[in-house]
């Protein structure tokens, strides 16, 4: 890691401070490296214990989860919600139910999602919270039963103007439902404003549930335009078939692009002739099965078994999963393969060393910092509609979801350039978000 020393005696601290979290660790060693450029430009930034106050959160809280099964069984779980920063505006950052989750994983995503929110330059601070629920295999009810069981603690916590949770993995429109409804119980009140992420009759935005997969696609055109290329007749490899992988897969067909292999947890389909829209839909979200039924369905596919997607060729590989899961031989065997560019669709896939291959190899990087943060953009347009009672057309969300992620394409372009990082959308990423949150907090004085 290259750190001057003050900064690595930092980090150093807060590996102490913070055991058995590497995740978070490595969320942080990340940022505090691609900052120095700014650090050493503006010394003032390190008085104040600004730097130790921004990798402290502002709370975690951490609670017991009792639901029953469909047989009448008693099962705990854990809750989290980590409220990082509210420099910017009330805490926002999804749930995640998935059995890894632990304090570590949502101190990273509350981490990023700092810097993520502070470039949409839309008035929100971080948080994100979960459980280690795992969803895959419960039926309706035993999902309701967990969301209310979950809401009934985390209600005392959130608010329109204090923390606004939304989906992640294992939390989408369903989930989401049923934790309204509770907090919508328990509190008497119809504040839409508390989620994000809603059913259109409920209170959600239109373009939210594509917006993740769409912006990192928008992202993507703008970074490949600003090297000459485009779209048009492009392979693409996808890891994941969920929310934002589905949408960004539709996104990539429509702008003239070929997604050829998307994976789950069980492996990954390769599908030659082009990935179908409709089989995965049914496949995943109806039937809520695993990718083997898509190759059972489509003559032209192939399903590989405990296998990620990296060792087939494309110009484009768009993680779209969980963190840290494309990984240096990953990198290699897709730079060896002619790769162009890559999207984080989802927080954190790419290991460092993976990096480092990509950018030694000069495939053009877009971070997840950057690159999906048309989620939670598009979550503060569905919290404007719920303050005004208004409802917004799919074209003019849509029109705005692409405005926002070419602005942040720019915005790290430019400061990157003027930091000395030429074309390095990692350091523009960390270097524009820490700049805006930073003096936020200078505004708000030690607090
Ligand atoms: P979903 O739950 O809709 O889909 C997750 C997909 O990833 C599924 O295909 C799942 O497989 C697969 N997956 C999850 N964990 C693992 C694992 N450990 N190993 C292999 N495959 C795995 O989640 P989303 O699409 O919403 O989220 C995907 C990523 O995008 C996450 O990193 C999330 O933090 C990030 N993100 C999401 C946003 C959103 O708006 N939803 C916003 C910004 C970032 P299976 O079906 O077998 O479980």
């Amino acid at each position: 890691m290259r750190l001057n020393p003050a900064t690595e005696a930092l980090y150093e601290s807060v590996v102490g401070r913070n055991p058995a979290e590497a995740e978070f660790h490595q969320a942080v060693a990340e940022v505090l490296q691609s900052i120095q450029p700014a650090l050493d430009r503006r010394p003032e930034l390190r008085e104040a214990a600004l730097l130790e106050r921004l990798c402290e959160p502002e709370r975690q809280v951490m609670f017991r989860v009792v639901w029953t099964d469909d047989s009448g069984r008693a099962h705990v779980n854990r809750g989290f919600r980590v409220g990082f920063s509210s420099a910017l505006g009330p805490y926002k950052g999804g749930l995640r139910f998935h059995p890894s989750v632990n304090l570590g994983v949502v101190k990273f995503l509350a981490f990023e999602q700092i810097f993520k929110n502070a470039l949409t330059g839309l008035g929100i601070g971080a948080g994100k919270g979960g459980s280690d629920f795992n969803p895959a295999g419960r039926s309706d009810g035993e999902v309701m039963r967990f969301c209310q069981a979950y809401m009934t603690e985390l209600h005392r916590h959130i608010g329109p103007q204090t923390d606004v949770p939304a989906g992640d993995i294992g939390v989408g429109s369903r989930e989401i439902g049923y934790l309204f409804g509770q907090y919508k119980r328990l509190t008497n009140r119809f504040d839409a404003g508390t989620l994000t992420g809603k059913d259109l009759l409920i209170g959600g935005s239109l373009v939210r549930p594509e917006a993740t997969g769409f912006g990192t696609v928008y992202f993507l055109d703008a970074m490949l335009a600003a090297r000459g290329h485009s779209l048009e007749g492009r392979t693409a490899v996808l890891s994941g078939s969920g929310n934002v992988a589905y949408h960004a897969i539709a996104k990539l067909h429509e702008l003239g692009a070929t997604a050829v292999a998307c994976s789950d947890s069980s492996g990954y389909v390769h599908d030659p002739e082009g990935l179908r829209l409709d089989v995965l839909h049914e496949v995943k979200t109806v039937q809520r099965r695993k990718l083997d039924a898509y190759a059972e369905q489509v003559p032209s596919a192939t399903f590989v078994r405990g296998r990620v997607p990296w060792d087939v060729p494309c110009d484009i590989a768009l993680p779209a999963a969980t963190q840290n899961e494309l990984g240096e031989s990953d990198a290699i065997s897709l730079t060896k393969n002619g790769l162009l560019a890559v999207a984080e669709g989802a927080n954190m896939p790419c290991t460092p060393e993976a990096i480092r291959i990509f950018q030694e190899a000069d495939v053009a990087f877009a971070p997840g910092k950057a690159a999906n943060a048309g989620g939670v953009a598009t979550s503060a347009l569905e919290m404007q509609q719920n303050a005004s009672r208004d409802r917004w057309s799919f074209a003019e969300t849509d029109k705005r979801l692409g405005e926002t992620m070419r602005a942040i394409h720019d915005t790290c372009l430019a400061t990157a350039e003027a930091y000395e990082q030429p074309g390095d959308y990692i350091s523009g990423a960390n270097i524009t978000g820490f700049l805006t949150v930073a003096d936020a907090m200078t505004t708000l004085g030690l607090v």
